[in-house]
């Protein structure tokens, strides 16, 4: 029944890969494909061919271009969402949806009316565990004014509300205050908050009572950090927090450039949300408030449950070992994507 090169058709079909469909010559390369990609239900997938994208860049790329799919694009031209790149049943659907997917930046007025807060312990912030985002906008100390300083910080909840924003007085003296982004004049520092006062404060805050070496994910009070290059906001307040707790828009692959480079939240702002930031002085609750929607649509993505979801877990430790080679050259490229795992963690696990 099987017509021309039936040898040919049957290795072209078993080499292809069930996620990202490259094709290899030889199942032993396959196999050597899935034991290094941790493929998964988590990653960015095209609504259409089924593909599995390893950032939703090379989603947007796959679907808009510069080297698009053609059928892909054709159908996502008609009912794709531009911002988190789904597809919909139909033009209308789609136009209903991406009004919803769409934030605006009318934040300026409201951001008026909230005004400094400098009080962590406030009513209602100091039970359950929740989500938090933080951000800062630095100001210049050193000789040059180059070296980043935190001259304001703001954090907020997961409904936008402003939990604590104050200016922040440096321990070392300021010599650039940045202001056509910042808006900080030094007379506004004078008699900030001092910077170990407010390291105090958010490291109490986020651990919410709970000793820093006791933090584990989803057992105790202490809150997840979302936030966009953390490392070095924390790092200018001189908090120290544990890496399980925080949600970095920019090492989150699914939003990173590549495996190595961040996208800016700048760019994510605009490209996932709708809209613009950081245009003429900033304030960090823009910041703070892109960073929580991003995270916000990540989390409520929704992907199938897996008891053990991360390639790291010791269920999974053994899935491509090298002694299951015969065994791993055996499976059809359905079953050993079965048997992959992700090597980050998702946030819809939240
Ligand atoms: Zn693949
Ligand atoms: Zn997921
Ligand atoms: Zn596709
Ligand atoms: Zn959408």
């Amino acid at each position: 029944m099987i017509l021309a090169s039936p040898l040919f058709q049957t290795v072209r079909i078993r080499n292809k890969c069930a996620a990202c469909f490259r094709q290899f010559n030889k199942i032993e390369h396959l196999v050597e494909h899935m034991r290094t990609s941790y493929h998964s239900i988590h990653e960015p997938m095209c609504g259409i061919c089924k593909k599995h994208c390893r950032s939703f860049e090379s989603l947007r790329e796959h679907l808009i271009g510069p080297l698009p799919k053609q059928e892909c694009k054709n159908i996502f031209n008609l009912r794709g969402c531009k911002f988190c790149l789904t597809i919909l049943d139909s033009p209308n659907a789609r136009r209903i949806h991406q009004e919803r997917c769409q934030f605006s930046s009318g934040l300026i007025g409201r951001f008026a009316n909230l005004g400094f807060r400098d009080n962590l312990t406030m009513d209602g912030y100091t039970r359950e565990p929740q989500v938090v985002a933080l951000a800062c906008k630095m100001i210049g100390g050193g000789s040059d004014g180059s070296l980043d300083l935190c001259g304001k910080v703001c954090i907020i909840d997961e409904h936008e509300n402003m939990i604590f924003h104050t200016y922040v007085k440096p321990q070392i003296p300021v010599t650039n205050c940045r202001y056509e982004t910042t808006g900080i004049r030094p007379e506004f520092l004078r008699d900030a908050m001092p910077l170990k006062q407010v390291q105090k404060k958010i490291q109490d805050f986020l651990c919410n009572g709970e000793p820093m070496w006791k933090i584990r994910p989803r057992a105790g009070r202490a809150r997840i950090l979302v936030g966009h290059g953390l490392d070095h906001d924390l790092d200018s307040l001189q908090v120290e927090y544990p890496s399980i707790m925080i949600r970095d828009t920019a090492k989150y692959p699914p939003l990173m450039k590549t495996s190595k480079l961040s996208n800016s939240l700048k760019y994510l702002t605009q490209a996932y949300l709708g809209y613009d930031i950081q245009t003429g002085i900033q304030d960090p609750y823009e910041d703070c408030v892109a960073t929580m929607r991003l995270y916000n649509r990540m989390r409520s993505q929704v992907h199938r449950r897996e008891d053990c979801p991360l390639a790291s877990d010791p269920q999974n430790r053994n899935n491509f070992a090298s002694w299951r080679q015969n065994e791993l050259e055996r499976m059809s490229p359905e079953e050993m994507m079965a048997l992959s795992r992700s090597d980050y963690y998702c946030w819809c696990f939240d």
